[in-house]
C-alpha cells in the first residue's frame, strides 16, 4: 500500500534518474499515518533518547516518529542553517557533494539515537549523519527510512558500520 502511494518522476533532478517522490504518500491521510505507525511499530522493543533526521524530507518523517516513540528530535541540516555552534561532515551523494551539520549540544555522550530519512540510496548522506552522531558520543545502532534503493548499496554500508537499517519498501 505504501509503495503504491509513492510516485516515480523520470529524469528528475537530472536525466536518467528515477526520483521516488514521497509527497504523494504524505498527502494521503491514511497513507502517511500508516507509514509512521509501521515505522514506530518496528521499534516498540527499543528505547531512543533522540531521533536524528536529515534535511529536509527526513524532518517530516522524523518529527512524527519522534513523537510516537517518545524521543526528542534533532535536525541534521545543510551548511549554515543552524544558529548555534556546530560540527560538520561533508559527503558524496547521488547528485554531487554536500555537507551536514549538527548542533554540538544536540546529543549528549551515551544517548541512544535513531537515524531517520525518507530514502536511502548510496548511504552517503546517512553515513555523514552517523559520523556526526558518533563524534558527539551518541550511540547510533539503528537507521530507518520509508524507501530503500537496494541496488545502490546504502543498507550494506550502514551494516558494515554496525547499524541495523530498516525500510518500509524497496524500489529496484
Ligand atoms: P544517498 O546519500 O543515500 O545516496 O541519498 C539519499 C539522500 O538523497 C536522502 O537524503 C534522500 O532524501 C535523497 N534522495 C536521493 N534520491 C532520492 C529519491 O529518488 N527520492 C527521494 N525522495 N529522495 C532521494
Amino acid at each position: 500500500m505504501i509503495e503504491a502511494l509513492i510516485r516515480t518522476i523520470p529524469d528528475y533532478p537530472k536525466p536518467g534518474v528515477q526520483f521516488r517522490d514521497i509527497t504523494t504518500l504524505l498527502q494521503d491521510r491514511q497513507g502517511f499515518a500508516a507509514a509512521i505507525d509501521a515505522l514506530s511499530l518496528h521499534y516498540t522493543s527499543h528505547a531512543f533518547d533522540k531521533v536524528l533526521a536529515i534535511e529536509s524530507r527526513g524532518f517530516i518523517v522524523g518529527a512524527a516518529l519522534a513523537i510516537q516513540l517518545g524521543a526528542g528530535f534533532v535536525p541534521a541540516r545543510k551548511p549554515g542553517k543552524l544558529p548555534a555552534a556546530t560540527i560538520s561532515q561533508s559527503y558524496t551523494l547521488e547528485y554531487g557533494m554536500d555537507a551536514l551539520e549538527l548542533h554540538k549540544d544536540a546529543i549528549q555522550p551515551g544517548e541512544r539515537v535513531l537515524l531517520v530519512d525518507d530514502l536511502i540510496a548510496t548511504g552517503g548522506t546517512a553515513m555523514a549523519a552517523v559520523a556526526l552522531v558518533r563524534q558527539l558520543g551518541g550511540l547510533l545502532a539503528h537507521a530507518t527510512f520509508i524507501v530503500d534503493l537496494p541496488d545502490l548499496g546504502g543498507m550494506q554500508r550502514l551494516q558494515s558500520a554496525g547499524i541495523r537499517g530498516f525500510a518500509l519498501c524497496q524500489f529496484e
